[in-house]
């Protein structure tokens, strides 16, 4: 794994909680993004070398609904980039570690991403990103 590449807050309503991140960070964010896939607005602001991601429900089938409907807002994934997700993907197999899909999928911020089980990971929702060359 190269960096901790952004971490994930679940939020009830994007555009009230873009206001009180701007004014907790102080600096406004630098794009929103719908991922239609996984039913989720984005918006993403940028602290050195990491970012924000601030994730809201666009359909009650969101994860990030069932999410902010058991446990209400809050820290939701943390996510690591890593070189070849594949290559990771296998690696935490190999160690034992429960994915959560056996492919990567799309996500947002031009990712390919896989997320590892909180319960093999003590108690923490992992997701491993990996930039989307072109072509790829
Ligand atoms: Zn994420």
């Amino acid at each position: 794994m190269i960096r901790l590449e952004h971490i994930g807050i679940a939020v009830k309503d994007l555009e009230d909680s873009n206001e009180l991140f701007e004014k907790m960070l102080g600096r406004p964010h630098y794009k929103t993004e719908e991922v239609a896939s996984e039913h989720v607005k984005t918006s993403f602001f940028k602290i050195g070398e990491s970012k924000v991601e601030l994730l809201e429900a666009t359909a009650p089938e969101s994860a990030i609904a069932k999410y902010v409907e058991k446990r209400g807002e809050g820290l939701h994934h943390i996510a690591f980039e890593v070189e070849d997700i594949y290559a990771e993907m296998e690696r935490l197999r190999k160690e034992g570690f429960r994915l959560l899909n056996e492919e990567p999928k799309r996500g947002a911020d031009n990712k390919l991403v896989c997320f590892v089980h909180p319960k093999s990971a003590n108690g923490v929702l992992l997701e491993l990103c990996q930039e989307i060359k072109p072509g790829q």
